[in-house]
């Protein structure tokens, strides 16, 4: 067997020596070219809820199972528009994760708003002691992310905002069908945002949607992004907003038709996505469960997973010290390149957008740079993090268990990358 054989790194046999890329996505079969070719011909730009926008909207709303979705051109205008629909403007101040990809937070500069950071706990889920200290008047909402698929604890948001009466906002980019007791992330909060991003689990290449249960919060979003013709179809003559209709608050966020028509082809596919990765993870869990200096995640047994990634941590402590930059060399050296460490998925504070936003964005000049610990424990998370791919078609268990393999192989070895 490869895993007592020299390391690759100093000359030994490879675990894998098939060629990458071991991992794409989205799955691109006849039936998503057929989609897309055939939206080529009817229409490349709908202005109104029609068509394959109407038809991926509605079955977005059906699976989630809220009354309202609003496609976008991508996961960070469907943030933005979820934010300015919910009201959120100059001056307030919206609780967001320490450790999240930064589109989570970065619309809220665009609307005068303040991201405040709650640091994380050591699993990476939001610490909510941690955000009730940084709680102010002016504190509107709070924002949970369903971090590489696991489901935020939602019972302990749920009672944290009613009881702080804060407004609940999702991030479901990286968890499109993960379940916390049974319910769907992204049907929880007054309002969500997903992504549907080349590597997301529903793909769209490019685009994004919000959801939500709230009429209103639906037409403020259209207003935000959608101007036009789908304001003045759908908006009621009579309300309020109507009079704003033909040109909305003036940005244009709209989905492309190709890329709704990937979307629309890969939704019916998403549960099979998603049961094929469940057994997947739970083989790579299994396989590295007793692996000393790594941890796997023990989701609760009553959480389901998007699996969007198979999040390790590594305890350098228990592998006499070896670096995670080295593991990672050797285990690339084995061939198993797609393991990595997260790259824009960090410690917001860390970026410099984060720390003096006033330097590009005129109106933050007086901005309170988040203090260190603030994001302590989301730094100590993303720096021990080590993430793999997690394949769902049974002829992908072989890469499954190879990459598996490279990682005991190297563990096994570590003294000698010490040395
Ligand atoms: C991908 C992602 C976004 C941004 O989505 P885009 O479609 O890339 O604009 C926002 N939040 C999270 C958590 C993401 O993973």
């Amino acid at each position: 067997m490869t895993a007592d054989s020299p390391l690759a790194l100093f000359g030994g046999p490879p675990v894998i020596d098939i060629p990458g890329p071991h991992f794409s996505w989205p799955p691109i079969g006849d039936s998503d070219i057929a989609a897309v070719a055939g939206q080529l011909t009817s229409a490349v730009s709908i202005p109104d809820r029609s068509g394959v926008i109407a038809e991926l909207e509605d079955s977005v709303a059906s699976f989630l199972g809220v009354r309202h979705v609003v496609t976008t051109c991508t996961g960070t205008a469907a943030l933005h528009s979820m934010y300015a629909a919910a009201g959120i403007g100059p001056g307030d101040e919206v609780i967001v994760p320490a450790l999240t990809f930064h589109a989570t937070a970065t619309p809220l500069f665009h609307l005068g708003a303040r991201p405040v950071l709650a640091d994380v706990d050591k699993h990476g889920q939001l610490d909510l002691d941690d955000a009730a200290r940084r709680i102010t008047p002016r504190t509107k909402a709070i924002v949970a992310v369903h971090l590489w698929g696991l489901p935020e604890n939602m019972d302990d948001l749920l009672s944290f905002s009613a009881r702080h009466n804060l407004m609940l906002l999702e991030d479901g980019s990286h968890a499109h069908g993960a379940t916390w007791r049974g319910q769907l992330v992204g049907s929880f909060g007054r309002a969500a945002a997903f992504s549907m991003n080349g590597p997301k689990p529903l793909s769209a290449g490019e685009g994004g949607f919000v959801a939500t249960d709230d009429t209103e919060l639906y037409y403020r979003a259209l207003m935000h992004g959608q101007y036009n013709k789908r304001c003045r179809r759908e908006i009621p003559a009579d309300h309020a907003l109507a009079p704003y209709a033909v040109t909305g608050m003036g940005l244009k966020l709209r989905i492309h038709p190709l890329a709704a028509a990937l979307a629309a082809t890969q939704l019916p596919r998403l549960e099979g996505y998603l049961t094929g990765r469940e057994a997947v993870a739970a083989r790579m869990r299994k396989a590295l469960r007793e692996v000393p200096g790594i941890d796997v995640p023990h989701p609760p047994a009553h959480a389901r997973s998007a699996w969007y990634a198979l999040p390790l941590r590594y305890d350098p402590a228990r592998l006499a010290g070896l670096p995670v930059e080295r593991f990672i060399e050797a285990v690339h050296a084995e061939g198993a390149k797609e393991i990595d460490q997260p790259g824009s998925t960090r410690a917001l504070g860390e970026h410099q957008l984060f720390r003096t936003p006033g330097f590009l964005l005129p109106g933050y000049a007086d901005h309170q740079e988040p203090d260190t610990d603030s994001f302590a424990n989301a730094q100590r998370v993303h720096g021990s993090t080590v993430k793999l791919p997690v394949w769902h078609r049974e002829q992908d268990l072989h890469l499954a268990d190879a990459y598996t393999a490279a990682i005991i192989k190297v563990t096994n070895h570590h003294k000698e990358l010490v040395k």
